[in-house]
């Protein structure tokens, strides 16, 4: 298959995993690093991309 970044960011770019509690929240990126999306399970604001994760894990 061919990787095509901006395929991937489209349908991955907005995913983001609360470090916390694991909750799966959408989002913009810029939103994420302003600080203005909250976790709606435990309401902190660190997230980590969900995309990065599962790219570097299949390799
Ligand atoms: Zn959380």
């Amino acid at each position: 298959m061919v990787k095509i970044p901006e395929a991937i960011a489209r349908l991955f770019g907005r995913k983001w995993v609360c470090r916390r509690c694991k909750t799966v929240i959408r989002g913009d990126s810029q939103k994420i690093r302003a600080g203005e999306i909250h976790c709606r399970k435990c309401g902190q604001r660190h997230f980590r991309a969900k995309s990065k994760e599962k790219r570097i894990k299949g390799k």
